[in-house]
């Protein structure tokens, strides 16, 4: 959540280069964004609310620069006004400060910077760590006000910040992603994530909670918040293109993401044997293991409890990210958990990750990004291996999240191998059916469907929580209201809300749930509902027959995919954009 990005070098276009930036990271927050330059020793601001993708720096009239940072924001405190738009500074532009996460004790500290004279401006949480920074400048240099006004802050955050009478560039983290790039002639970048300066360079390094960043005239130290002590970092060359991290040919990168599908299983389940094996011995030794994640990744968790009991007869519970703290007493040494992200900096689950290692809970995480603080925290890391992900709402991640697990609860029973299969399979059927037939078939559903207020989606079994899991999609990105049910609840309630042509989306997999599944179908249908089923074959209860192939226990991941496209395509005939849903931001840095 939130984009921060930063440029220190030789170049004289620094706030060009921030705001192509900015660009690359919009995916993370678009309610506003803004930069600040340096030019003859005077910082200039400018800022504005809205996505920063149609600006065309040339009609900014920027000055020459060699130092920029920029931001575009997702508000958490205050609302979306250019006022509060990032960067903030103090009066004169003194300091100047771009900002991610949330300062929690900022009510708290503004009453005493008020007290003291300061005049704060905005409504945001953020402004208040300019002021506390300046307070301290009266006495101290720069770089110290910076580690004193750190220590008073408290939450999560990612802060870079410059000042208008010294040449330092000073960031700092704390629960916030931050990484800096290295590139040639003292030229360094910070940014929230690394697709933000790939263009010209692939060497990083990785800050870590509690350290900042100095950058003065070219020299770069790295200095732990607490102790003050200079960190010895390695500068790591990562090995992602540019490309897999832009649209290329496709209008969006929903599409793109839901079309890369066609390799992303078969990445994903080209994993070292070993290492799930290690995994399955830790769960097959635990005693309790917990499934932790939020949105779409906790409902991957979800059909991992179905995974889990059907293949390795095995209870696993699933607990949001937010809600696993309230967990804590049932945590022992011998507690296992398995944390799922695609960013790996999904600031619930890292909380509950910071829960659990304080029981000496072991802590195993799938992510897709294997350099972020997950990663980096937990004690065995399995990477999903998507490539970026840069649709706010997950779609190539979660298919390859579901095939990790469906390894997983395989490799429990002694039969990895047999899992490895049976996702070669599903991997090449989901190749077959990705094809623009198949895209033009679901289209001409969208366009029947596109102007209704509700639809519902139900599933059974391992297919519930790909009911759940459509519904997060069609509300993400149509803004349909739409709700899944496990299939035997309707009649406990939600019927009532069938009426007549109301889209019911059922999944009806070749499994034990089918023919109780064709039930709750013929009963939602005979309130006039209009069933589209989901299903390797044909009924004559479907109005809408959606074919997915049959993949035995991968059906949660072949089901999803048609639902994917359905939502991207009600996006786009309802002109949302299905890439930066409104309210919404990727990688939840925040709590
Ligand atoms: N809390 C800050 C704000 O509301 C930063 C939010 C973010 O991470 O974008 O402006």
């Amino acid at each position: 959540m939130c984009g921060v990005f930063t440029y220190y070098g030789p170049k004289t276009n620094a706030g060009e280069i921030v705001i192509q930036g900015l660009k690359r990271l919009e995916y993370r927050g678009y309610d506003s964004w803004g930069i600040a330059y340096k030019n003859n020793d005077k910082i200039n601001i400018y800022k504005q609310v809205g996505k920063i993708g149609e600006i065309n720096s040339d009609d900014l009239d920027l000055k020459p620069s060699q130092v920029a940072i920029g931001h575009s924001r997702w508000a958490t405190h205050g609302g979306v006004t250019q006022i509060n738009a990032h960067p903030h500074s103090t009066e004169n532009n003194e300091i100047v400060l771009i900002h991610n996460g949330i300062f929690e004790n900022y009510l708290e500290l503004k009453k005493q910077l008020e007290a003291k004279g300061h005049i704060i401006k905005s409504e945001t949480d953020t402004e208040i760590f300019a002021h506390l920074v300046q307070e301290h400048n009266q006495t101290q240099d720069f770089e110290d006000s910076v580690k004193l006004a750190l220590k008073e802050v408290e939450g999560r955050y990612a802060v870079v910040l410059m000042h208008e009478k010294d040449n330092k560039v000073i960031a700092a983290r704390k629960g916030s992603p931050l990484i800096v790039g290295v590139g040639e002639n003292n030229e360094y970048f910070i940014a929230s994530d690394i697709p933000a300066f790939l263009p010209y360079t692939n060497k990083v390094i990785y800050l870590d909670d509690n350290q900042m960043v100095i950058i003065d005239n070219g020299d770069l130290k790295v200095l732990n918040t607490e102790t003050h002590e200079e960190v010895e970092k390695r500068i790591i060359e990562i090995d992602w293109d540019i490309e897999s991290a832009e649209k290329g040919d496709f209008p969006h990168f929903m599409i793109k993401e839901i079309m890369e599908q066609k390799d992303t299983l078969s990445r994903a389940i080209n994993q070292d044997p070993k290492t799930i094996e290690a995994v399955a011995h830790e769960i097959k030794n635990a005693f309790g293991t917990y499934l932790v994640a939020c949105g779409t990744a906790g409902k991957v968790c979800m059909v991992g409890e179905y995974l889990f009991s059907k293949i390795a007869k095995k209870h696993v519970n699933f607990s949001f990210g937010s809600e696993f703290p309230y967990h804590k007493h049932f945590l022992t040494d011998k507690t296992l958990m398995i944390c799922i992200s695609q960013s790996g900096e999904t600031a619930d689950t890292l909380e509950a990750i910071d829960v659990a290692k304080k029981k000496n809970v072991k802590v195993v995480a799938i992510v897709n990004v294997e350099s972020s603080t997950m990663a980096r925290t937990a004690d065995i890391v399995i990477p999903i291996k998507a490539g970026p992900e840069k649709a706010v709402a997950s779609t190539k991640a979660t298919t390859a999240q579901m095939a990790i697990l469906t390894l997983l609860a395989y490799a429990c029973n002694g039969g990895v191998k047999h899992g490895q299969q049976l996702l070669i399979e599903t991997a090449g059927k989901i190749n077959d059916m990705l094809n623009p037939r198949y895209e033009e078939h679901i289209m001409q559903l969208a366009k029947k469907i596109k102007d209704v207020e509700s639809m519902y989606i139900i599933g059974r079994g391992m297919n519930y929580p790909i009911a759940l899991e459509s519904a997060i999609k069609l509300q993400e990105v149509s803004y349909i209201h739409a709700e899944g049910f496990a299939g035997g609840e309707l009649k406990h309630g939600p019927i009532a809300l069938i009426t007549d042509g109301t889209p019911v989306i059922a999944f009806v997999p070749n499994d034990d749930t089918k023919s109780d599944m064709i039930s709750n179908a013929t009963e939602v249908k005979a309130r006039g509902g209009y069933i589209i089923g989901v299903s390797p074959e044909n009924h004559p209860v479907f109005d809408y027959w959606i074919k997915v192939p049959d993949c035995k226990d991968a059906s949660p991941i072949v089901n999803i995919i048609p639902i994917q496209i359905l939502s991207y395509q009600l996006a786009v005939l309802r002109q949302n954009n299905p890439d930066m849903p409104r309210n919404l931001a990727k990688s939840v840095t925040v709590k």
